[in-house]
Parts: structure tokens; C-alpha cells; sequence
């Protein structure tokens, strides 16, 4: 059966027991997470979250250069004031260069990419060294937020913060 089709079947059991329908819309918990898109991080499970608790932002590598736009509009319409920036071990984002994503989509799709930063990177710690400045450096942001970073062990479950 395709994913989808399981999707919802399990919806229709979520939604037959779901007794949070009058949660607020800006998080309870006044904080965003910018984590990686990786299948194997539940950010609920592993932070302790219930829905209407946080903003999580997801995206390939959990980058920040990706996230300013959500990141603008949690704190400044939605009031989040902390901000915490997960990457984690083994991340796909070690495996590959710009190079050679764009030499891979020229030859499979016919596209050119020479444009596009896909925001690999060589050294996980600094990853997050650079998303951190990155926020730093940027106007949309809050910067009376607390910004913390972490690294999140796939072997372990645990987390391990980014000085
Ligand atoms: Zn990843």
C-alpha cells in the first residue's frame, strides 16, 4: 500500500481520539527548533513535545539560511523567543558537495543548478557554529532570543550542545 493510503487510515484513527482542538495558535512553550528533515529524529519524542508546544522547522540539514523566513514569522507574529538549532550525526548533508548535486541533477534531470546552494557541509560541529552566526547576522531575526545549538546522536538518541 502506498504510504499515503496508510497516512490515512492512521489520520482516522489519530483524529478519533484527538482532544486538541482548542490549543492557541502561537506555541505554548515560546520556541522554535530548527532541525534536519531526517526520518530518524522525532522531535516530539525526543524533546518532550505535545502539539501546540513549539515551532519545529525541518529541512534538509536543519539550516538556518532555510529557516529565516519561518524563523521571521514565529517570533514576529507569533511571539517565540528562544530558538534551539539541531543537526545531527550522520546527516546526508556530509555526503555530498554543490558540485556534485549539480552534476547529478544536469545529468538525471537536465537541470541547471549552478545557481543553487544546496548548504552541504564537511564538519557537523562547525555547521552549527555557522547557523548560529548566520542568525546572528540577520535583520528578520530577534536577536534578544536565546539561540542554543546542538548536535543529535542517531546511534543514541541523545543531545550534545555546540559551543
Ligand atoms: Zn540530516
Amino acid at each position: 500500500m502506498p504510504a499515503t493510503s496508510e497516512f490515512l487510515e492512521a489520520n482516522q484513527r489519530y483524529a478519533f481520539a484527538f482532544d486538541k482542538g482548542t490549543l492557541a495558535l502561537p506555541p505554548a512553550r515560546k520556541v522554535a527548533i530548527v532541525t534536519c528533515m531526517d526520518a530518524r529524529i522525532d522531535p516530539a519524542k525526543a524533546l518532550g513535545l505535545q502539539e501546540g508546544d513549539a515551532h519545529v522547522i525541518r529541512n534538509a540539514g536543519g539550516r538556518i539560511h532555510d529557516a529565516l523566513r519561518s524563523l521571521a514569522i514565529s517570533q514576529t507574529l507569533l511571539g517565540t523567543e528562544e530558538v534551539v538549532v539541531i543537526h545531527h550525526t550522520d546527516c546526508g548533508m556530509l555526503t555530498f558537495t554543490d558540485a556534485s548535486i549539480r552534476e547529478k541533477l544536469r545529468k538525471e534531470r537536465r537541470a541547471d543548478a549552478d545557481g543553487v546552494s544546496f548548504l552541504p557541509f564537511s564538519d557537523l560541529d562547525q555547521s552549527v557554529r555557522d547557523d548560529i552566526a548566520l542568525y546572528r547576522g540577520s535583520p528578520l531575526v530577534r536577536h534578544d532570543a536565546t539561540v542554543r545549538g546542538f548536535v543529535y546522536d542517531v546511534k543514541t538518541g541523545r543531545l550534545r550542545e555546540v559551543n
